[in-house]
Order: structure tokens, then C-alpha cells, then sequence
């Protein structure tokens, strides 16, 4: 198996930071197996949102989680269609996995359950919490288009958010594979949203 990081951690307007996984030619099994390396979490639950992307998550996710996942991909396929994109523009494409989150609140004390993901090249960097950084969601596999996002009991409007921002890593990875390049790593700056 080959195993590419692509890394990326950014803070964009929301405080959110993100880190980019590549697997290869994942299959469904493999990109779960990935998921659970990333997050220490067990997905047991299998579910999908009313608008039918697929769920895994550690504890059964409240209707109003999988509602404000699904208010991320309607907002990310709206600017993506704006942006002249047509593939991978159908809830069913995505996965994501709601793990628990790693920490509730952020340095400023503020509610942002985030998870914990190896520092890699933010080793040194501002981000570094010694090894690792705090992330609001991660690209799991850009095929098929698999993202990690923590578990929220309040803020939705911040899910919505982390969806459509890891959401524009993989459309873009989908339709414009240099634009994806360009804005792939955010430790060389640049945050999102991307997609205007
Ligand atoms: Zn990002």
C-alpha cells in the first residue's frame, strides 16, 4: 500500500485547520482502517444523512450533526457548480467519520472540539502542541472522498464549516488537479474557504 501525506494544516476566518491523507487507490476497507489509525476511535455506528452521504462514527450522531453535514456539502457543491466543477457533486460520493474529539475547547477557551493528528511538517511550527495539532477535520482519502471531522453537541454552523472546507480539498481534487495542488499544503499558506 502507498501511502502519500499531503499534509496541510491551515487556520482560516474560523480557526479551522485541516491535515490531507493521501491513500492511493484506498478501498472502503482500508480508508476506515485509516480513520481508526488517525483518531484511536472505533467506528461502530454505520449511518447516513438524510440526504444519504455515509456516516461512521464512534457514538450514534444526533439528527442535528448529520443535518449541519449535510448544510456543508449543499453549501460546498453550490460553489463548486459556481466553479464550473461537475465531478464527485452528489452526497453518496463522501464519507465521513465523526470521531470523539480530542480537545472541547481551544487555547482561548472557546468551543472547538478538534482532533489530534501528528504534527508531520508542522513539527516546530506554531501549531506544534509537542508532536501533534489540533485539527477541525482531516482528509481521510481523496478516493474515495473520505474526511474525519470531532463530534459536536452545540456550534453545528462550525460542522458545516469543517465539511465544506475538507470538502473542497477533494472536489478539487476531482476537477482541477493543479488547484488542488496549489492549495493542498497550508503550511505554505492559504486556509480556506478556498472556493469562492
Ligand atoms: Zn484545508
Amino acid at each position: 500500500m502507498k501511502l502519500k501525506f499531503l499534509l496541510s494544516a491551515g487556520i482560516s476566518f474560523a480557526v479551522l485547520a485541516c491535515v490531507l491523507v493521501q491513500i492511493a487507490d484506498a478501498q472502503n476497507r482500508t480508508v476506515l482502517n485509516e480513520a481508526q489509525r488517525i483518531s484511536g476511535d472505533q467506528f461502530t455506528v454505520v449511518t447516513r444523512t438524510p440526504k444519504g452521504a455515509y456516516i461512521y462514527a464512534v457514538r450514534q450522531p444526533s439528527a442535528e450533526m448529520l443535518s449541519a453535514i449535510d448544510r456543508g456539502l449543499s453549501g460546498l457543491f453550490e460553489v463548486a457548480r459556481k466553479n464550473r466543477y461537475r465531478s464527485r457533486l452528489n452526497y453518496r460520493d463522501y464519507t465521513i467519520y465523526i470521531a470523539k474529539a480530542d480537545r472541547e475547547k481551544d487555547s482561548a477557551g472557546m468551543y472547538s472540539p478538534d482532533i489530534a493528528v501528528a504534527a508531520a511538517q508542522y513539527t516546530g511550527t506554531g501549531y506544534d502542541k509537542g508532536g501533534f495539532i489540533y485539527a477541525a477535520g482531516i482528509v481521510v482519502a481523496l478516493n474515495p472522498c473520505a474526511f474525519m471531522i470531532a463530534e459536536h453537541t452545540k456550534d453545528l454552523d462550525r460542522v458545516a464549516n469543517a465539511v465544506r472546507y475538507e470538502g473542497e480539498h477533494l472536489v478539487l481534487y476531482h476537477n482541477d488537479r493543479s488547484r488542488y495542488s496549489t492549495t493542498a499544503d497550508h503550511s505554505k499558506g492559504g486556509g480556506h474557504p478556498i472556493l469562492q
